[in-house]
């Protein structure tokens, strides 16, 4: 057996009838290649086949069609999340709002805050998970907290917490808005997790890179009091976020949502089974593993079986050892791994995270190597 990927959780391969619906919008050939905004036929198509994804991406999440913004990623979606709602937030009230951010968010929204904590745009406060909703004040505009978390799997009782803010909210304050990126397991629906704002990523569900959306709830109040456009240009995305919009990839990205929404409570319980006879084989295999979790028990609702992070222990660099055998897997988040400072939560642990292209072929083979792997570099045998 060749490579083995164990890292969905970085990034999936495109299906391929999404890749075919790629190609169609993308080719001379295909004829779809047009700009959106242009009045002419071609642009005329390319306008409809945006608009239709952002119907679909509206049936998957059960929201109206109005609410769906289109971005380039989660991370520029997260990070339009925060500013846009912050810079509103002075503008309606002439004060400097406060922002709650959990401790365990991926880098796009902690750096973010970060970065506006620094630049004074915002009072932040960063928290543990279960102490987001105590940390709302009279002045907080918006909490960001993730549902599903990418290096542990811990799953958030989102709905819970979009319920209790709903008791404390002054007019439409504060906002709450989750990043759902690693969530599809679970499902996109806005109105269960109760959220004013979601982020979903296009490459983590077997769409291309390049696309993401953002949901912004426009029942309650109107998307322009919310929200101040942080990007000038062509009025794109109904002037949220100018730039020709990216229509190959969104097509892409709204058909593979069609299909994970379609397979994913099958998926979830044969990735479940393929997740726990990973752990079960290589605890088996090697005594001094532990599986990590970073949430408290009684916040969080369980792991998402997509997910799974292990320490060993005596290795180091146990990941480059673990890739020269052929198992990609990775030391936390994909991101924090290049980045000149790592926001990883899981030092010295290595995430394995199993997607729908996993067999148990796979997960048996990868459970002897790493092993192996394991016994060669710490002399110990099997237990
Ligand atoms: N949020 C979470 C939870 C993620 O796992 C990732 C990617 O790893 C992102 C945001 C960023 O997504 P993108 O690559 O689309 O910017």
């Amino acid at each position: 057996m060749d490579n083995i990927y164990l890292d969905y959780a970085a990034t999936t391969p495109v299906d391929e009838e999404v890749f075919r619906e790629i190609r169609k919008y993308s080719t001379v050939e295909g004829g779809l290649f047009g700009n959106p905004s242009s009045l002419h036929s071609f642009g005329r198509v390319a306008y409809t086949a945006l608009e239709n994804a952002r119907d679909a991406v509206a049936r998957e999440f059960n929201c109206h069609q109005s609410e769906v913004f289109f971005f380039s990623s989660a991370t520029e979606a997260n990070n339009f999340a925060l500013r846009a709602v912050a810079e509103k937030y002075r503008k309606n009230t002439g004060s400097t709002p406060h922002i709650v951010v959990s401790e365990t968010e991926h880098a796009s929204v902690l750096e973010t805050a970060k970065d506006m904590a620094v630049s004074g745009n915002a009072e932040i406060s960063i928290v543990r998970p279960e102490e987001v909703e105590k940390t709302v004040r009279a002045n907080t505009a918006l909490i960001s907290i993730m549902r599903v978390q990418n290096e542990t799997g811990d799953v958030r009782d989102i709905a819970a917490l979009s319920k209790e803010i709903i008791k404390k909210k002054n007019g439409m304050y504060p906002l709450v808005h989750t990043d759902n990126v690693q969530g599809y397991l679970y499902g996109q629906n806005v109105q269960e997790l109760g959220v004013d704002m979601m982020t979903v990523s296009s490459h983590k569900i077997y769409g291309p890179k390049g696309a993401a959306a953002l949901y912004i709830r426009g029942s309650r109040f109107d998307i322009k009091d919310i929200i101040l456009p942080l990007m000038t240009g062509g009025g794109q995305e109904k002037g949220m976020r100018a730039g020709t919009e990216n229509v190959q990839a969104i097509v892409g990205f709204a058909a593979a949502l069609i299909i994970s929404e379609k397979t994913r409570k099958k998926e979830f319980v044969r990735i479940k089974k393929l997740s726990e006879r990973f752990i079960a084989r290589i605890k088996e295999g090697i005594s001094d593993v532990d599986i990590q979790r970073g949430d408290s028990e009684s916040f969080c609702l369980g792991r998402s079986p997509h997910i799974i992070s292990i320490r060993f222990s005596g290795v180091e660099n146990f990941d480059k050892a673990l890739d020269m055998e052929g198992i990609a897997a990775s030391a936390g988040s994909a991101c924090a791994q290049r980045a000149a400072k790592s926001t990883s939560l899981l030092r010295g642990s290595i995430r394995f995270s199993f997607g729908k292209y996993t067999t148990q072929d796979e997960v048996d083979e990868a459970v002897r190597r790493i092993i192996l792997v394991y016994q060669n570099m710490t002399g110990k045998r099997s237990i």
